[in-house]
């Protein structure tokens, strides 16, 4: 079946280096719905972040090595990620205004002491408020899965970690399924025109393959087309 969904469940990045006060965010999100990420330092939270961007960041403030309000602003300078929301907790009031402010663009807070109640309430009104007026594009074949908007690839509901590239090719496959694109087409929509030409066609069959071996027993939709290109299958 091939079609569009609604987007999959949410999910939230939590930023703490506490584990006391990580366990206990994390349970109550995944105990109203969400799916949740953990990261315990600013870098680590960027590279989860960068990698496969959540729905929402929960970011605590006081982090080793590189505090929430330095993460925060990261977030915010880089394209990838500049629009995920961001709640913030902060353990002093004083904080605060600097945290909401336009200066680093959270979207919200929390302050510790917190009601975990409180939290959920407070990432569910931004997760509404950041709903995305047109829905998210999600490409399904089987037990595959593909989420432009998020740029996420699932295989039995399990998350793939693909290269730009292969989700490239992917998204591309998918978004023909059932009909055959040959490698010129799949150079040009993938790796862009200007440069299809300087590029072998047999890069298409390396990625193909490798995207293939990541894709598990999904691999096998991708068809090869002897002599032209792939097609991939949806039933
Ligand atoms: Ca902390």
């Amino acid at each position: 079946m091939l079609g569009s969904e609604m987007p999959m469940t949410q999910e939230i990045l939590v930023v703490e280096d506490e584990p006391d006060i990580r366990r206990l965010v994390v349970l109550h999100l995944e105990g109203n719905g969400f799916r949740c990420r953990t990261a315990a330092t600013g870098p680590e939270a960027l590279r989860a972040a960068r990698s496969r961007p959540p729905h929402l960041v929960v970011l605590d403030l006081l982090l080793p090595e590189m505090d929430g309000l330095e993460v925060c602003r990261r977030l915010r300078a880089d394209p990838a990620t500049e629009r995920i929301p961001i709640v913030m907790l902060t353990a002093r009031a004083d904080e605060i205004d600097r945290v909401v402010g336009l200066e680093l663009g959270a979207d919200d807070y929390v302050a510790k002491p917190f009601s975990p109640k409180e939290l959920v309430a407070r990432v569910r009104a931004v997760l509404r408020r950041a709903q995305p007026r047109e829905p998210a594009r999600v490409l399904v074949a089987g037990g595959l899965r593909l989420d432009a908007a998020r740029h996420g690839v699932e295989v039995d509901g399990h998350p793939v970690e693909l290269t730009p590239k292969e989700f490239g090719l992917l998204q591309a496959l998918l978004g023909s399924a059932g009909r055959v694109l040959s490698r010129e087409q799949l150079l040009n929509q993938v790796w862009g025109y200007a440069r299809a030409e300087e590029i072998e066609s047999r890069t298409v069959d390396v990625h193909v393959t490798r995207l293939r071996g990541k894709l598990a027993g999904e691999g096998r939709r991708i068809v090869t087309v002897k002599g032209v290109g792939y097609r991939l299958d949806a039933d």
